[in-house]
């Protein structure tokens, strides 16, 4: 990995003021060997595979990897490439889109409560709560007073799932609006693509610099110890893989989290 501590690297400080214009999304350190990188990255997935059989096997805790970004940012790859080899019966990926009816009755942490991994498991957002301060601000749907009011909520949600156990890592791949240009041109190119591209895709793209503020706003007001933001350049595909595997194989790691301790003495049993 071409940095030794990817948590440090990319994480948004708590209580920092955000300004994604200083960071590069093409940055990748100086490397530029993507085989090296597809190692890596097979590296990482192995010790998450080990660190979900022990989280399993603990029962106690839960890991949930919370994914924004701009459309086209790489969400449904990232998960594809991070999450393959994992076990399925202990993932959880759930993708929040435009709320029904029966969910706008309710709060906006109602639904996303509801999809919090239980014990055991690892739960990954494909978007997320973050929307209610996003898409939901650029449209004008909330004023500030509001949205600043779901900081606070989200940031005691969150606090609430860490006391119940659960880890919370939270991305924002981010990209330039030349790579999304790129990205959206080639869904209309490729007709493997073409049923992703969306026409109120672009009416978002003309809202790029709102989206930027946003989220600049909202990462710097709910970066916390407990539920970080890590900011991940991810013009390049397989730096951002590489990246998101690193922070969550670290983070995974660093609880060293122990096999249960047998119910009986091992050594005194024979099975006949
Ligand atoms: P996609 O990720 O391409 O499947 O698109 C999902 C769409 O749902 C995006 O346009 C999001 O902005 C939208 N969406 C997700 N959550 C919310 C929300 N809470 N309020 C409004 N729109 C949302
Ligand atoms: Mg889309």
């Amino acid at each position: 990995m071409p940095v030794k501590e990817a948590r440090s690297a990319f994480i948004v400080k708590p209580g920092s003021r955000v300004d994604l214009t200083r960071i590069d999304p093409r940055e990748t350190f100086g490397f530029s060997d993507k085989d090296a990188a597809a190692k890596h990255i097979e590296g990482n997935v192995k010790r998450l595979f080990d660190a979900q059989r022990r989280l399993w096997a603990e029962n106690k805790r839960a890991l949930l990897i919370v994914l924004q970004g701009m459309d086209t940012s790489g969400k449904d790859g990232t998960i594809r490439h991070c999450m393959t080899g994992l076990d399925p019966s202990g993932v959880k990926v759930v993708s929040f889109k435009r709320p029904t009816e029966k969910e706008l009755d309710h709060d906006f942490l109602w639904r996303v409560h509801a999809q919090a991994p239980g014990k055991g498991e690892i739960g990954v957002f494909n978007r997320s709560h973050y929307e209610d301060v996003l898409v939901v601000r650029v449209h004008g749907l909330i004023d500030m007073r509001t949205c600043r009011r779901r900081y606070e909520h989200i940031r005691a949600f969150e606090s609430l799932l860490a006391d119940s156990g659960v880890m919370v890592l939270k991305f924002f791949l981010h990209i330039s609006k030349d790579e999304q240009k790129a990205r959206l041109e080639e869904r209309l190119a490729d007709p493997t693509k073409n049923w992703k591209f969306e026409e109120g895709d672009l009416a978002e793209r003309r809202k790029w610099d709102e989206y930027q503020r946003a989220y600049e706003d909202a990462m710097g007001a709910t970066s916390t110890a407990e539920a970080p933001w890590f900011i991940v350049p991810s013009d390049r595909k397989w730096f951002r893989n590489l990246c998101v595997s690193q922070v969550i194989a670290e983070t995974v790691e660093s609880l060293k989290i122990q096999y249960p301790k047998p119910h009986v003495d091992v050594k005194k049993i024979k099975v006949r």
